[in-house]
Protein backbone atom coordinates (compact mmCIF):
# COMPACT_ATOMS: atom_id res chain seq x y z
CA UNK A 1 0.00 0.00 0.00
CA UNK A 2 1.03 3.32 -1.05
CA UNK A 3 0.09 6.89 -0.04
CA UNK A 4 0.36 10.20 -1.93
CA UNK A 5 -0.31 13.28 -1.68
CA UNK A 6 -2.00 15.25 -4.70
CA UNK A 7 0.06 17.76 -5.57
CA UNK A 8 -2.68 20.09 -7.05
CA UNK A 9 -5.71 19.57 -4.62
CA UNK A 10 -3.64 18.31 -1.50
CA UNK A 11 -5.75 14.94 -1.22
CA UNK A 12 -4.25 12.38 0.38
CA UNK A 13 -4.26 9.16 -1.89
CA UNK A 14 -4.14 5.04 -0.95
CA UNK A 15 -3.26 2.69 -3.62
CA UNK A 16 -2.24 -0.62 -3.71
CA UNK A 17 0.79 0.49 -6.45
CA UNK A 18 1.32 2.91 -8.88
CA UNK A 19 0.33 0.09 -11.88
CA UNK A 20 -3.71 0.60 -11.12
CA UNK A 21 -3.42 4.20 -10.48
CA UNK A 22 -3.27 5.82 -14.01
CA UNK A 23 -3.40 8.84 -12.59
CA UNK A 24 -0.42 8.86 -10.62
CA UNK A 25 0.80 10.80 -8.78
CA UNK A 26 -2.71 13.02 -9.27
CA UNK A 27 -5.56 11.65 -7.66
CA UNK A 28 -7.52 12.27 -11.05
CA UNK A 29 -7.52 13.25 -14.80
CA UNK A 30 -8.57 16.63 -13.52
CA UNK A 31 -5.93 17.39 -11.51
CA UNK A 32 -3.28 15.75 -14.27
CA UNK A 33 -5.31 18.13 -16.63
CA UNK A 34 -5.28 21.22 -14.61
CA UNK A 35 -1.11 20.63 -13.74
CA UNK A 36 -0.46 19.83 -17.51
CA UNK A 37 -1.74 23.55 -17.65
CA UNK A 38 0.82 24.68 -15.30
CA UNK A 39 3.37 23.40 -17.21
CA UNK A 40 2.20 25.00 -20.44
CA UNK A 41 2.05 28.27 -18.74
CA UNK A 42 5.23 28.45 -16.99
CA UNK A 43 7.35 27.57 -20.72
CA UNK A 44 5.02 30.49 -22.18
CA UNK A 45 6.52 32.68 -19.66
CA UNK A 46 9.89 31.10 -19.94
CA UNK A 47 10.39 31.45 -23.60
CA UNK A 48 11.93 34.33 -24.82
CA UNK A 49 10.54 37.27 -27.06
CA UNK A 50 12.04 36.80 -30.56
CA UNK A 51 12.63 33.13 -30.21
CA UNK A 52 11.40 32.64 -34.23
CA UNK A 53 15.09 32.88 -35.42
CA UNK A 54 16.18 29.57 -37.24
CA UNK A 55 18.34 27.57 -35.79
CA UNK A 56 22.12 27.79 -35.70
CA UNK A 57 23.51 24.76 -34.54
CA UNK A 58 24.96 23.02 -37.60
CA UNK A 59 26.45 26.28 -38.94
CA UNK A 60 29.43 26.34 -36.19
CA UNK A 61 30.12 23.41 -37.72
CA UNK A 62 29.97 24.01 -41.27
CA UNK A 63 34.10 24.14 -41.01
CA UNK A 64 34.42 20.24 -40.97
CA UNK A 65 34.55 18.65 -43.90
ZN1 LIG B 1 -6.14 16.00 -6.90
Amino acid sequence: MIKVRCPICDHWMESASTAEWPEYPFCSARCRTIDLGRWLGEQYRVVPEGEGQPPREHADDSDVP
